[in-house]
């Protein structure tokens, strides 16, 4: 396990509520934070080799980790996966690549500098483009699927591969990346737009996000996926949960399919919540809530 370092930066028995938004969560035997390829294509033959299991973790913002933590090892992508470069820019689109590693809110800034547009209904989304494109995060009636051209992936056997978005099954919040796939990088395809109007887009679909979502408290997002024809959170308030408290978690009073930290809330108390809100729903409508948040422990 010493000889992680040869591969990035690596701590040891590393407490996982420090790496993601929920901030709940026991410790991982190790973190690595790699910035190569040819560095994360040995690491995954290392843990092969050893039966050590692995877990990728882009900024944490869609992750309940466990109080006992997580036994195996976390990889996060460093800076040297963050890189950013443009493949053509005509008239009326603009094809740029850009590394998985990249902060949504980075990439939002950059493509509003330029004054490209087609990425404003990600505003307010927190997390990494490599998390966004692997569970096709979106917002207003829009995902990342459509601003997908190709991505660039390591399988689990170390080898790259480019998936162009026909080869790829975007669904609602999954791309179905094959087994142990680590996205790269992505190609991207904006539209030059005017700078102002890019902004007053991203400032509109923001004041609705602050009014409806608890941003200002710890929280891994929405926890269940809308079932086909309802909202998730309108189900659970319909079920009198709105406000229930289980130790520190609680379920958002401002958008019921939040659960939040008031501050030192356990893993077993946000899954209790969820398991709560499930069984209701269940019983008194009919619906089964699949959760949309993952679950590391
Ligand atoms: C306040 C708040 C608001 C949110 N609003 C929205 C919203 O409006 N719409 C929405 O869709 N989501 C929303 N989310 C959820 C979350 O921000 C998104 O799902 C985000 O895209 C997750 O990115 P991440 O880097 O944090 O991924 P993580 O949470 O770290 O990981 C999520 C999953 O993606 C996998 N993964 C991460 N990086 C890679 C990679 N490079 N290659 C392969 N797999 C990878 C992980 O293994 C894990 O299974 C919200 C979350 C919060 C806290």
């Amino acid at each position: 396990m010493k000889h992680l370092v040869a591969f990035g930066q690596a701590k040891w028995n590393y407490p996982l509520s420090r790496l993601t938004s929920f901030g709940i969560g026991g410790q991982a035997k190790a973190v690595v934070w790699v910035n190569e390829e040819v560095c994360l294509r040995k690491l995954l033959s290392y843990l092969r080799e050893r039966n050590y299991p692995y877990y990728f973790l882009g900024q944490g913002t869609n992750v309940l980790v466990g109080d006992h933590g997580y036994p195996g090892i976390i990889i996060k992508l460093g800076p040297g996966f963050s890189r950013f470069g443009v493949l053509f820019k005509g008239r009326d689109k603009v094809y740029f690549k850009v590394g998985a590693g990249i902060k949504l809110s980075r990439l939002l800034k950059t493509s509003l500098r330029y004054g490209w547009g087609g990425l404003e209904y990600l505003v307010g989304i927190p997390g990494t483009l490599g998390g966004a494109i692997a569970g096709n995060a979106g917002a207003f009636g829009h995902s990342i699927e459509e601003n997908i051209i190709e991505i660039k992936v390591m399988t689990k056997e170390g080898e790259i591969k480019w998936y162009h978005k026909d080869m790829l099954r975007f669904d609602y919040r999954t791309a179905n990346l094959p087994p142990g796939a680590l996205i790269l990088e992505a190609h991207l395809g904006l539209v030059p737009s005017n700078k102002r109007e890019i902004m007053a887009k991203m400032y509109l679909y923001f004041q609705k996000k602050k009014l409806s979502q608890p941003l200002n408290m710890p929280s891994a997002g929405c926890v269940f996926k809308n079932p086909k024809g309802a909202f998730a959170g309108r189900l659970i308030e319909e079920v009198g949960l709105k406000g229930y408290q289980i130790g520190n978690a609680k379920i958002s009073e401002k958008h019921a399919n939040f659960i939040v930290n008031l501050g030192g809330a356990r893993a077993s108390d946000v899954l209790t919540l969820m398991g709560l809100a499930q069984d209701r729903v269940l019983k008194e409508i009919g619906i089964f809530l699949e959760p949309e948040i993952k679950i590391l422990q």
